[in-house]
């Protein structure tokens, strides 16, 4: 559990978060509580650093800035999950280890009972005490059969143990690199495998990887005028407009088809092999689709569709009929840059989304490797 103060100190916490939380210009929403919380608790050093960087000479946290300190380091992975998963493996070990020794000091006594009825034998032939050596001998068998078997159940026992630890780790793995609002590769994950483009340039005679980014239009005014919640919704049905858009160019675009489940396999183990878009949300209400190899006019085309597919979605309020503001989203595109390093490349598709931003929204611009 993330959370384990007793209702006094949870208090102590609560009266020194209040006044510090009150003073940003973020609403008082249980994220924003949850970043102050930790601070004021000193649970979560990294957090810690940050903020003080943040609230440097005065400053104060806006909405964008909390969510990213919220998301970076407070809605993150459990961090007791990895301790736990190794606590697992080492009793697991421990265990093991426990038998091997037993069966190993099982098998010194046998060794040693062995050597001295030798001896007995050959010093002291008679029948009788032939007959009783057997007998010793029958029982030391039985005894370190055993012991081996019982070795031979716990290892049994450890390797169904370990396979299922190992699962674990796979699923924290995987989890650790998805986003937990919409189920697109996070911002870890994007990051990977834009490094991993740029450092695996295309082989001759194969296209570069482009980039598309994509920023939803006056997501604050959707926020500010049907809440939260919704925005969290809008930003879902975003999500799954992008999942559709990459998984229709991944069936079309290169004729090998992979079923979603496969990709989210694949993305979320970190690992793309060239073969499949990658669709994530790396930031607030800001999404990306990185295409393995293609040409800008393919990537501007799938711009294009998501653009066209979020102005002509109508996401209803729940409680009610009302009609909501059209949502829509400004894209950026372009394509890697033989030699180029991530940054460069990202930040190129950053300035296309800008353009994008200041020729009126609701566009997609295309700025071309120079
Ligand atoms: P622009 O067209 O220039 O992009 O304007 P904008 O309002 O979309 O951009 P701005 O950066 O001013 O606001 C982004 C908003 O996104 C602010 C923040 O509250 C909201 N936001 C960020 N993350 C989340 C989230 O996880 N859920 C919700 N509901 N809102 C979020
Ligand atoms: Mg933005
Ligand atoms: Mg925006």
């Amino acid at each position: 559990m993330r959370y384990n103060d007793s209702m006094a100190r949870s208090a102590e916490h609560l009266r020194a978060a209040l006044p510090l939380m009150t003073k940003q210009r973020a609403a008082l929403h249980p994220a924003s509580y949850a970043v102050w919380y930790e601070f004021v608790s000193g649970s979560n050093p990294k957090l810690n650093q940050a903020l003080q960087i943040h609230t440097a000479a005065g400053h104060t946290l806006d909405e964008a800035q909390t969510w990213a300190l919220y998301r970076e380091h407070v809605c993150d992975l459990d961090p007791s999950l990895g301790g736990k998963i190794a606590d697992g493996f080492s009793q697991v070990l421990d265990s093991m280890a426990a038998s091997a020794s037993q069966a190993g000091q099982e098998s010194a006594r046998f060794d040693s009972s062995l050597t001295s009825w030798v001896e007995q034998l050959l010093s002291n032939p008679p029948a009788q005490t032939q007959a009783d050596v057997l007998q010793e001998l029958l029982s030391g068998t039985r005894e370190i059969r055993g012991a081996l078997s019982e070795l031979q159940q716990r290892l049994d026992s450890s390797q169904g143990e370990i396979h299922s630890l190992r699962e674990e780790v796979q699923r924290a793995r995987g989890e650790a690199l998805l986003d937990a609002l919409t189920g697109l590769a996070n911002r870890r994950a994007f990051d990977l495998h834009l490094q991993q483009c740029t450092s695996n340039p295309p082989a001759d005679g194969e296209l570069a990887p482009c980039l598309v980014l994509g920023d939803i239009d006056f997501f604050k005014q959707v926020n500010d005028s049907y809440g939260h919640a919704f925005g969290d919704r809008v930003l879902r049905a975003v999500a799954q407009t992008l999942k559709g858009v990459a998984a229709q160019a991944d069936k079309g675009g290169k004729g090998s088809h992979r079923d979603n489940q496969d990709n989210r396999d694949k993305q979320a183990n970190g690992g793309n092999g060239g073969e499949v878009t990658i669709a994530a949300r790396v930031g607030g209400e800001e999404f990306a689709m990185l295409l393995p190899s293609g040409n800008l006019q393919q990537a501007q085309a799938m711009a294009e569709t998501m653009r066209s597919c979020v102005a002509a979605s109508r996401i209803r309020r729940g409680d009610t009929e009302q009609d909501i503001k059209r949502v829509t989203i400004s894209l950026g595109v372009t394509q890697m840059r033989v030699g180029e390093c991530a940054e460069t490349f990202f930040k190129r598709a950053d300035r296309a989304l800008y353009a994008s931003k200041h020729t009126g929204r609701n566009c997609v611009t295309v700025l071309a490797a120079a």
